[in-house]
């Protein structure tokens, strides 16, 4: 398997019915990015900034944090790279940023909500990666955001950024995309109004599965209990894709999800063309597009979807295995 994968790399994930699908990478070292080349993945659809956070004892300094993002930027060449900004909180605590126990960290103060309540944190983060972005393109993208305002505020602590760069002198990127992940079902019924606010959307379904089960995604007990290729969870993704569409936002996948083939399947069946994973997915999931025919699995899947069925694993997986997928 690892030497068809390895021959598979420098070959475009193109569904055999002729639809051109783009697979990026999920990482958080700067190691990481090497994997673009060993997978061949056309660049990364997630990075996220927490890792250096976490193993870190103190505060990392703006000048570490922008070395990262420069050293991730390099080695990623002409590939583009998106940055997720902290998302701290949760289980994902650091001792010297205070926090207080909390009854539901889940649903507490964590990601984007410490990020505007503690402008400080978030705008120093903004700013190593605008000078590391420096006459390149920048892509950056902020973690559980519930509603536009709260958008709306992150975005302008990056144009406050984008302003002192240049009122000091400093080479400005070439292109600056500041979009938006969808992990809150809030802000998923709210894409028709990120129109002309968000560059582009990037759903992370690890986390907006856990708030639409309403089932913690660290719980195997009640994790395992849902399936996101359920009709609920596969019709709320559709609906998110078709309002991106409508605003015209470029929309990805980011959760792990998207690097297990069977709900790659379940992913293109329902117009997504974007899908980001962990380096281990890319080989498995072009095997899978390369053979696939999306319109015959789009008519399949919808089929399968009906709400007295509590997954269409087993259909689909039945499906997939009937056409060598
Ligand atoms: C997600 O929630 O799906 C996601 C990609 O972010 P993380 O797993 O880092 O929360
Ligand atoms: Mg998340």
């Amino acid at each position: 398997r690892a030497a068809e994968f390895a021959r598979l790399k420098d070959i475009p994930p193109v569904t055999a019915d002729g639809e051109r699908m783009t697979l990026l990478l999920n990482a958080g070292l700067a190691l990481d990015v090497h994997h673009l080349d060993e997978v061949g993945a056309e660049g990364i659809g997630l990075f996220r900034t927490e890792f250096q956070f976490m193993v870190s004892e103190t505060l990392p300094r703006l000048e570490s944090q922008t070395m990262l993002y420069r050293d991730v930027l390099e080695a990623a060449g002409n590939r583009p790279v998106t940055f997720r900004t902290l998302d701290l909180g949760g289980d994902k605590v650091l001792p010297y940023v205070a926090a207080e126990r909390e009854e539901n960290p889940a649903l507490g103060w964590r990601a984007v909500r410490i990020g505007l309540d503690r402008p400080a944190l978030l705008r120093y983060q903004l700013r190593a990666l605008i000078n590391a972005a420096a006459g390149r393109r920048l892509r950056v993208m902020f973690p559980l955001v519930t509603t536009v305002a709260e958008f709306d505020a992150a975005r302008a602590l990056a144009d406050r950024e984008l302003e002192w760069g240049r009122a000091h002198g400093r080479k400005p990127p070439s292109l600056v995309e500041i979009g938006v992940m969808v992990e809150a079902p809030a802000l998923a019924w709210s894409i028709p109004d990120l129109k002309g606010r968000a560059d582009f959307l990037s759903i992370g379904t690890n986390d907006l599965m856990q708030y639409f089960f309403a089932a913690d995604r660290g719980n195997a007990r009640v994790s395992e209990r849902y399936d996101i290729l359920s009709a609920p969870a596969l019709r709320f993704l559709k609906r998110i894709r078709e309002d991106a569409d409508a605003a015209g936002l470029q929309v990805s996948i980011c959760g792990e999800a998207a690097g297990r083939p069977l709900e790659a399947i379940a992913f293109a069946a329902l117009g997504f063309r974007r899908l980001s994973m962990p380096a281990s997915g890319v080989g498995p999931v072009k095997r899978m597009i390369l053979s696939l025919d999306a319109r015959e699995a789009a008519t399949a899947v919808a089929r399968m979807m009906r709400y007295d069925m509590p997954t269409i694993r087993g259909e689909l997986t039945e499906f997939a295995a009937s056409r060598g997928y």
